[in-house]
């Protein structure tokens, strides 16, 4: 039984898929256990070996970069990786994209050139996982045993919440989107372009649940209210964030901040107002209360920005957190130092899926892929989980075009700004040029497992 299995360390021998393991750890060389799995890109000598056979269920940044340390750390370990999706976007790049500044091939690459060579590539969605059978099962039914599982699927998109909207219709009508990807992100670049010649009412939204960087809906409103500033269109509009929390950030320092920019920059801000429904045709938007209480707003530019869940696949087994904070929405039950799953030992969680505190940015993963592969490494070794991850968070928050504010933060919402010179609570230039021209090649070496 599943739970049996979860009440005892990895090595345990109580079970059969346990014994596998520990079977498999047998294989280990006991020196790479130890600090060479901490490494990044142990040395080949320094390898464990073993014929441990990994899955990773999402084959996007998280996945593939787990994919890529675990080859560097494992001699002989065979990774499945298990996606439909073929095209891989930096999705970072979006409010760039929808901004006007840069163009849409930016963020478009493609997942079989950034896979590392000798994995399996299933090119199917993860239909049902089977942890207490160390299974997963794809769309089409095939069932896809494991030793090991990373969990990497990012989050799903709820727009379904949201009565009467249409992803179809985004750019059309002034309702705009980031969030499904580039041909959405360039056709609210395009409303964005003819909303700014006009001028009018923009209404920007927030939802309430955890978001992949909570900063993007931030970003999209300062630079909404930059283009309208550069068309020589803002006297004659009005640019208001409509939060469903009592907040625009989570982190209360950087919350504060933005609010007094805003109050500087006349963006108005309306709390605990949720958009529950929208007509396109008729441009209205309506917002719900805590108390129930609707309320309708017209606009000429709305940015919808989905509640976001786990997909069903993981919301609904028994991966999922079954109570606390995270079960709403069926976020993985992880450890949040170590990301090894907290009932099933042989299972772990990378990137946007993790049931934890803040965390959900690409940054994250540049921090947590290291631990991830490691304690895996490490369990598939024999050994116990060995590095801690602090929750680290990077948001860079764009204030106009040619300015951002470099925000860095833990699981406890403490700033830890890595560059010395940069303040983060103070925009500059250089933080705009990080953003434009140098977090994607690091993103791209995130990917690798090279950082
Ligand atoms: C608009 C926007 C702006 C952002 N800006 C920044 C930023 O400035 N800085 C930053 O650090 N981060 C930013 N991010 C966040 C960053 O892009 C994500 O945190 C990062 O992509 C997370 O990687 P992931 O691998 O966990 O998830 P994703 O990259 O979302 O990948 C998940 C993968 O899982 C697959 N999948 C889903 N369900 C299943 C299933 N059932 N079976 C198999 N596969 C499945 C999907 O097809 C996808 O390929 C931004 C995100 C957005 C949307």
């Amino acid at each position: 039984m599943a739970h049996d299995e979860a009440k005892h360390v990895p090595g345990s021998a109580s079970t059969a898929p346990i014994r596998r393991r520990q079977w498999l750890g047998l294989a280990a060389a006991a020196p790479a256990a130890g600090s060479a799995l901490l490494a990044t890109g142990a040395p080949a000598a320094a390898r464990t070996k073993t014929q441990a056979h990994v899955v990773i269920a999402g084959s996007s940044l998280g996945g593939i970069a787990v994919a890529h340390r675990l080859q560097a750390l494992l001699d002989g370990v065979k990774i499945t990786l298990v996606d439909a999706k073929e095209e891989h976007n930096y999705q970072p790049g979006y409010t760039l994209v929808a901004t006007g500044v840069w163009p849409v091939a930016k963020v478009r690459e493609r997942n079989d050139e950034l896979q590392p060579a000798g994995v399996r590539w299933v090119k199917e969605m993860v239909a049902g996982f089977e942890p207490e059978a160390n299974a997963v099962v794809t769309a089409s039914g095939q069932r896809i045993g494991y030793d090991f599982l990373v969990v990497a699927t990012g989050v799903h998109l709820d727009f379904a919440q949201i009565e009467g909207m249409d992803v179809q219709a985004i750019g059309r009508e002034g309702l705009t989107s980031i969030y499904p990807g580039p041909q959405a992100a360039t056709a609210t670049w395009e409303a964005m372009q003819a909303f700014a010649a006009k001028g009018g009412q923009a209404l920007m939204t927030l939802p309430a649940t955890p978001l992949k960087c909570a900063g993007a809906p931030l970003k999209m409103t300062f630079m909404l209210r930059d283009r309208l500033a550069r068309a020589g269109t803002l006297e004659r509009s009005k640019v208001q964030f409509m939060s469903a929390l009592g907040n625009v950030f989570g982190v209360k320092v950087v919350n504060d901040n933005v609010l007094a920019r805003w109050k500087d920059l006349g963006i108005q801000v309306e709390t605990t107002h949720k958009l529950t429904a929208i007509d396109i045709g008729r441009r209205v938007a309506t917002f719900t209360s805590p108390e129930g209480e609707r309320s309708e707003r017209p606009y000429d530019f709305v940015h919808v920005v989905p509640p976001m869940r786990a997909p069903d696949a993981v919301k609904k087994s028994a991966l999922a957190w079954q109570d606390g904070p995270f079960a709403a929405g069926g976020w993985l039950e992880v450890d949040k130092g170590t990301l090894q799953h907290r009932r099933f030992p042989n299972v772990f969680g990378v990137g946007d899926i993790n049931g934890t505190p803040r965390g959900k940015t690409a940054a994250t993963v540049k921090k947590s892929a290291p631990v991830v592969a490691g304690n895996l490494a490490a369990v598939i070794a024999g050994q116990s989980p060995l590095l801690d991850f602090d929750g680290y968070t990077s948001c860079p928050m764009i204030t106009r075009e040619g300015s951002a504010l470099l925000i860095e933060f833990d699981y406890e919402g403490r700033l830890t700004p890595s560059l010395p010179f940069i303040d983060p609570l103070q925009d500059s230039w250089f933080a705009w040029l990080m953003k434009i021209g140098m977090l994607k090649p690091a993103y791209m070496a995130v990917l690798k497992g090279r950082v």
